[in-house]
Order: C-alpha cells, then sequence, then structure tokens
C-alpha cells in the first residue's frame, strides 16, 4: 500500500506530518486534525508510535474517509469508531479482550480492538504477509462497526437468540461475510484514491483466505466441521471480499438474502 494518501493532503503532506512526528514523537493523525476522534491506544507493551501503530492508524483514518462518503452520499452521517491498540490483554464493554482471540470489535461500546501481535501472527503463522492484507483484517472489524450502525448487527443477535446453535452459526457466517465485503468496499476506494499498489488485492485475498473457517480448522484439529463455521469457508470469504473490491457497492454486499 501506499502509505502516504489517506488524509487528502497528498503524499508530500503526510511525509511532512511524518517526519514531524518522527521529530517530536507526535502522533500525525492527531496533528492533521483530530482524525481520529476518542483515539484510546491502551498498548500494554508495544509503543503507541511504533510503525505498526502508525500504519493501523492511517488505515483507520481511511476507512474514516471513505465511510464518510458513503454515508453522506446516503445523507447520514458516520460516527467512526474508536481504535483501542492492545499487547495482551485488555477491558471492553464486551469482556476481557484477549490477544489469543485476534481483532474484535465490541458493539457495546463501538470500539475497535487490535492487538498488535496477531499481524505477526498472520504474516508468520498464517502466511499472509502484505500491508493490504493487515488493513484487510482492520477494516473487517470496521465493517462489524457499519453493521452496528445500520442495525444489522442488532437483528443478528436478536434472530441468534431465538435460534438454535446451528442456525445461529449459519447467521454469524453471513455476518461475518458481509463485513469481509465491507473490507472489499473499503478496498475498491482505496483504489481509487490510488492508495493500492500491484499485489495489495491478492494479500488481501490471501489473507481472507488464510483465515476461513476449513483452513483454520483442519490446522487446529485435523477436520473440518462446517455446521460449526462461524465465519465462512476459505473460499467463500475470498469470494465476498472480492465482491466488495470490484463493486464498490453496499447493496452487493447484502450476503442475508444469497441463498448458500
Ligand atoms: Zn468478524
Amino acid at each position: 500500500m501506499r502509505m502516504g494518501l489517506p488524509l487528502g493532503g497528498g503524499i508530500g503532506g503526510i511525509l511532512l506530518l511524518l517526519l514531524y512526528s518522527a521529530l517530536t514523537g507526535q502522533n500525525p493523525i492527531d496533528l492533521a486534525g483530530g482524525v481520529i476522534p476518542g483515539e484510546d491506544v491502551s498498548t500494554t507493551s508495544a509503543p503507541a508510535n511504533d510503525p505498526q501503530s502508525q500504519f493501523i492508524k492511517v488505515v483507520l483514518a481511511d476507512t474514516e474517509e471513505t465511510w464518510g462518503q458513503i454515508f453522506s452520499e446516503r445523507n447520514a452521517t458516520y460516527a467512526p469508531p474508536v481504535l483501542v491498540l492492545f499487547s495482551d490483554a485488555t477491558q471492553s464493554a464486551c469482556g476481557l479482550g484477549q490477544s489469543a482471540m485476534g481483532p474484535f470489535y465490541c458493539p457495546a461500546d463501538h470500539k475497535v480492538y487490535l492487538d498488535l501481535s496477531f499481524f505477526q501472527e498472520l504474516d508468520q503463522r498464517f502466511g499472509a504477509p502484505g500491508e493490504f492484507a493487515r488493513a484487510y483484517v482492520v477494516a473487517h472489524e470496521v465493517g462489524h462497526h457499519i453493521q452496528t450502525l445500520t442495525g444489522v448487527s442488532d437483528r443478528v443477535s436478536a434472530a441468534r437468540q431465538r435460534g438454535d446453535r446451528a442456525g445461529g452459526n449459519a447467521l454469524s457466517v453471513r455476518q461475518e461475510l458481509q463485513a469481509d465485503c465491507y473490507a472489499g468496499v473499503w478496498g475498491y476506494y482505496a483504489a481509487r484514491r490510488d492508495l493500492l499498489e500491484p499485489g495489495d488485492a491478492e494479500d488481501g485475498l490471501r489473507a481472507a483466505a488464510a483465515i476461513g473457517d476449513d483452513r483454520l480448522q483442519q490446522q487446529s484439529q485435523g477436520r473440518v466441521v462446517p455446521e460449526s463455521f462461524t465465519h465462512g469457508s476459505s473460499a467463500q470469504r475470498v469470494e465476498w471480499l472480492k465482491r466488495g473490491l470490484e463493486s464498490g457497492r453496499l447493496e452487493s454486499c447484502d450476503t442475508f438474502s444469497t441463498a448458500r
């Protein structure tokens, strides 16, 4: 990915900000006008200004630009999620967040929780390196925020409470695939802003394939149990990320009315 442009100030502008931040130790995104309101960086061991944290913040700022635009085209105002970067464990309105859980979004407090060690794992254990692979993970969590704003998350959790476990898992898969598709929609806009480089989309697709339930189950228990899927198979995750990436349209992300 090109790290330069996401704040709309051009590469020169952001490079100056990054240089400024390198010299002063201040966060360039804060300097650029508080793009991340209420940013809540509660790292326990990783420094808040390491390149990894900076990268995540730049991606998040870019998702804000994209979703801000999409919402305003629908005469709505986008209220972005709050970012919480952590290592090891952190408290959330959804309970204790631990690194072992991977990144997550908590609908109760509208916060995206990202543990920095996950990105290393993505790279080393899941074999999905590349900046866009990381960006996809951030954009997927933001996708859950969008679902919370649109009411999809509430409807899914109400339906899950009424239904049985298998039905609940199936709904969860549809919700996760929609978040993948929304991540793709962001990727579409990022590409239009010339933020992607050749090979970036492939990095994201490789990451989506690496974290499919079938692949993970095969790795951890040596067999695949489709009824217990909660996020979708590798093929499904790739398919929905691709739909978003290629169309850039929310309407193409209707995983709920698509027969599977
Ligand atoms: Zn998810």
